[in-house]
């Protein structure tokens, strides 16, 4: 892969192609700051979307292993929400 300075590129979970980024907004994770982006690859049309999280605030989270439990448990709810508003969106 080619590295650049697009600090937006993300390859597609699907073929590996570049995505890009469709949509971006300000979210929330445990009382700070995040962005939501959606993403879609030009290559096979897949769209996705991601949340960024300060590595800070993620360290944090996973050194406490009980509470991060409750999150990754909560995070896949979210990212199913999100796919299934972009499936809807893509319709
Ligand atoms: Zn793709």
């Amino acid at each position: 892969m080619k590295i650049t300075d697009e600090s937006n590129c993300m390859p597609c979970p699907k073929c590996g192609d570049r995505g890009r980024v469709k949509d971006t907004r300000m979210s929330s994770f445990q009382g700070e700051r995040c962005v939501i982006r959606r993403r879609v690859c030009p290559a096979c049309g897949w769209a996705w979307s991601t949340k960024e999280v300060p590595v800070e605030v993620l360290s944090v989270l996973v050194a406490d292993q009980r509470r991060w439990h409750m999150l990754a448990g909560a995070l896949r709810g979210a990212i199913g929400d999100l796919e299934e508003e972009e499936r809807g969106a893509s319709d």
